[in-house]
């Protein structure tokens, strides 16, 4: 039952935000982790600072016209959502997915403020993103819908204004052809994205670092009970940038992966995914844009479950395991799954997606007591090395692969362990939602303190 105190301020959000159910959900974990805090701190409260953070500094919505390979015009939206810039600039990724609109962008600004600001990093919260769906487009439609899409966004970023990455959909490929149209409309050479190349001021690690930074965090959770990953069984759903990143981890420090996914559905792999299959899928997913399913043709121990939509659950989570590191996309993760999950023996959860668990599940997490490590503790390696790439592009310097991985590696031993003291010191020990929540919101709110009513 939510408090009179939650109650109203879900309800402001709802009418003032209506048809964005994942905003809504996004905030109200937030705003139920921050009851306590405000309770012992009403200055925050008289200040508004929770209803000024739940407000984004900016929001901007644009049309990008394109031309296809057969010379029809196509029209996506665009978005930048500029959600608070108190600790530094606005930085957070780009998404480019037919199911990208404004409250999914708003959930995604909104979690980033929180995330940013637990890497210790001087970094503020953004997101933004496009309906374009790359899938299926030649490299030359991409190309074009990039650069059109730059071009109003060029106006709107700059490195000490709002600094874009990647999210789904969005990699290499696409931050180059991003920041070719940025550098020839600003006619300048600057660092005003990261997950570039790394020829062209990209720093090294980025590209594995949301998915090593989420094995980390599950490393360092699994270390309050004195265990590690070595010898455990993986579930990992996605074959994207952070799944494959989170299985390379995952099998450096000993453990066994038996799921990987896409949107048409998952392989399980008894044997486990070791290091020639995975460079199968990273071959199969990065360069030939290819689907999951054909890991089976490859290797036929393997079995292929398509996606059932008239299934309330999804199987991927019913296999036998020790831990779960959802890395495709939010909401993945409904409460029969959760219920699956700990049914098989699951009892670490750390989520390299974006919200992927939805709040019946969460319940079910926290109140089994098991290592629940939630997207915006466990997956901010992402955004920290984003921030260290910035930081070597203001040096033009670039650090070893040993010196950023050193460095993410003790970001998420600093993340883990300010939840871990936030959430002792709210008297909710063990609670890794609380402790993210109000860790990273302490710092905002402090730096909004300082700066007024602005
Ligand atoms: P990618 O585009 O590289 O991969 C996404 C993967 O998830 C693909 O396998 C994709 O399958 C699958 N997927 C995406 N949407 C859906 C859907 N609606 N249903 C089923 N499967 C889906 O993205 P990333 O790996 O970069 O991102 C994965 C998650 O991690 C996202 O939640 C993102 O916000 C989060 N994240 C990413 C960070 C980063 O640095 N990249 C940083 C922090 C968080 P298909 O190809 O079929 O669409």
């Amino acid at each position: 039952m939510a408090s009179e105190f939650v109650e109203k301020i879900m309800a402001d959000v709802k009418a003032k935000n209506p048809a964005q159910p994942e905003f809504h959900q996004a905030v109200m974990e937030v705003v139920e982790s921050l009851e306590i805090v405000l309770e012992k701190h009403p200055e925050y409260r008289n200040a508004k600072i929770l209803e000024r953070i739940i407000e984004p500094e900016r929001v901007i919505m644009f049309r990008v016209p394109w031309m296809d390979d057969q010379g029809n015009i196509q029209i996506n939206r665009g978005f930048r959502i500029e959600m608070n810039s108190a600790i530094g600039p606005y930085k957070g990724g780009l998404r480019f997915h037919p199911s990208v609109n404004l409250g999914i962008l708003k959930f995604l600004a909104f979690e980033q403020v929180f995330k940013n600001s637990l890497t210790t990093l001087p970094m503020g919260g953004g997101k933004g993103g496009s309906d374009f769906d790359p899938k299926g487009k030649s490299d030359n439609e991409v190309m074009r819908f990039c650069q059109a899409f730059m071009s109003e966004l060029f106006r709107h970023i700059g490195p000490n204004t709002d600094v874009p990455a990647g999210d789904i959909g969005v990699g290499g490929r696409e931050i180059g052809f991003l920041f070719g149209q940025y550098r020839k409309i600003r006619n300048e050479f600057t660092g005003v994205l990261t997950g570039k190349g790394l020829n062209w001021g990209g720093s090294l690690i980025r590209p594995e670092a949301t998915g090593y930074g989420a094995v980390y965090f599950a490393s360092e959770m699994l270390a309050t009970r004195g265990e590690s990953l070595e010898g455990k069984t993986c579930l990992v759903s996605g074959s994207g940038n952070v799944a494959q990143y989170t299985t390379e981890k995952i099998l450096d420090l000993g453990g066994k992966v038996i799921t990987l996914s896409d949107s048409g559905g998952y392989i399980y792999d008894e044997e486990g995914i070791d290091r020639e299959k995975l460079a199968f899928v990273m071959e199969l997913k990065n360069v030939k844009r290819g689907r999951i399913k054909e890991y089976v043709d490859k290797y036929p121990n393997a079995v292929f479950t398509p996606v059932d939509p008239s299934k309330d659950y999804n199987p991927l989570w019913d296999h036998k395991a020790d831990c779960a590191f959802p890395s495709a996309t939010q909401n993945e993760i409904n409460g029969k799954d959760a219920q699956n999950l700990l049914n098989n023996g699951v009892y670490v959860v750390s989520e390299g997606a974006n919200m992927p668990t939805t709040p019946d599940g969460v319940n079910l997490f926290i109140e089994k007591g098991i290592l629940y490590g939630p997207g915006k503790a466990a997956n901010a390696g992402g955004v920290a090395v984003s921030g260290l790439e910035m930081a070597q592009n203001s040096m033009r310097y670039a650090w070893t692969r040993e010196e950023v991985d050193n460095r993410l590696h003790q970001i998420m031993k600093n993340i883990h362990k300010s939840c871990v003291d936030a959430a002792d010191r709210f008297g909710v020990p063990g609670n890794y939602v609380h402790g993210a929540n109000i860790a990273g919101f302490l710092k905002v709110a402090d730096a909004m303190m300082d700066q007024g009513i602005v």
